[in-house]
């Protein structure tokens, strides 16, 4: 029996799409139950006789996983082996910067670089709010692009900070991920598609990722389970280190221990007072503790 390591390019519930390292892409189906493959795993897999299916038997240790909680306050792993998150933001629908630093908290906990990508600035309404934001996300050190996917203008820039990554792209529904793709990938296919299509299956138990190579190198991973967000945090305690700045200035807290919330001493708070730090991601911060607090109350009871 012949073994071989894939990637897996594409889910469609207990049902994957792995490229080969031949660079041959098949279908594949996965032993048993224990296993649980997501889009950007290396995996074993074995081609099942007389049967166009292969087969995946293990699945490699993942460099990493963004993960978030489901309903049933689980840990859901939507993707692995990532090196680059995207998200996306736009004029319209109006720019939610608290789901934005949601998915900036993943990255950082999960020790990639990001990039936040405005689009739809053909429109944009609110154009000095908008600013002020995204210079201060520059400041903290991210990535970040303006674009109108509709005009084509800024999406090079998109495929230049993705060449070589293997990259996830997030961001609420309607922000335009899907025309950014498609711009990306240029006249090539109408691959993403495949993942804003019905799978006949609950909108809630399944999450069809797919991987998408790009013309100038590297790849962009579009899932739309991760359309709304939250970060899966161990404890509140986690959520300091998703926030860059934050991390930062907390090395001169007067306690080692503190929160930034009520301490004295707190060298974060300070910073907020004085502009150092960006009052509203710092309500970013606050927010991602108490959601966690309150996930965790709702598991353990
Ligand atoms: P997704 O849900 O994030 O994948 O968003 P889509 O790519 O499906 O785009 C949502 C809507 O926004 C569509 O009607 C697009 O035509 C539109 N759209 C996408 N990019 C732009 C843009 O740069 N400017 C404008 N005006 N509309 C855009
Ligand atoms: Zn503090």
């Amino acid at each position: 029996m012949t073994h071989d390591t894939a990637t897996v390019i594409a889910t469609y519930s207990r049902r994957m799409r792995l490229r080969l390292l031949s660079g041959n892409e098949v279908d594949a189906r996965i032993k048993g139950k224990r296993i649980k493959p997501v889009c950007g795993d290396q995996v074993v897999t074995e081609p099942i006789p007389n049967e166009s299916d292969w087969l995946i038997t293990a699945v490699a240790e993942r460099e990493n996983e963004l993960t978030r909680p489901n309903m049933r306050g689980q840990v859901e792993v939507l993707a692995a082996n990532l090196d680059y998150l995207i998200v996306v933001a736009a004029a319209e629908p109006k720019a939610d910067w608290f789901i934005v630093d949601r998915y900036l908290c993943a990255a950082e906990l999960m020790g990639i670089a990001a990039a936040i990508v405005f689009n739809k600035i053909d429109l944009d309404t609110d154009a000095s709010s908008t600013a002020e934001e995204l210079a201060n996300y520059v400041r903290i050190g991210y990535d970040v692009v303006q674009c109108s996917a509709k005009e084509g203008r800024g999406t090079t820039d998109i495929g230049v900070l993705l060449k070589d990554r293997c990259a996830i792209i997030v961001g609420q529904s309607g922000v335009g991920k899907s025309s950014i793709i498609n711009q990306l990938v240029g006249d090539a296919t109408q691959r993403t598609s495949a993942v804003s299509g019905k799978t006949g299956e609950g909108r809630h138990t399944t999450v069809n990722s797919v991987m998408i190579p790009l013309p100038g190198g590297g790849s962009v991973i579009d899932s739309p389970g991760v359309r709304d967000y939250a970060p899966a945090l161990e404890s509140s305690t986690v959520a300091a280190k998703g926030f860059r700045e934050i991390t930062a200035a907390a090395q001169n807290c007067k306690f080692a221990n503190c929160r930034h919330l009520r301490e004295p001493g707190c060298a974060v708070k300070a910073g907020v007072e004085d502009d150092k730090i960006s009052a509203r991601r710092y309500e970013s911060y606050k927010r991602i503790v108490n959601l966690t607090e309150q996930l965790s109350d709702g598991r353990y009871t």
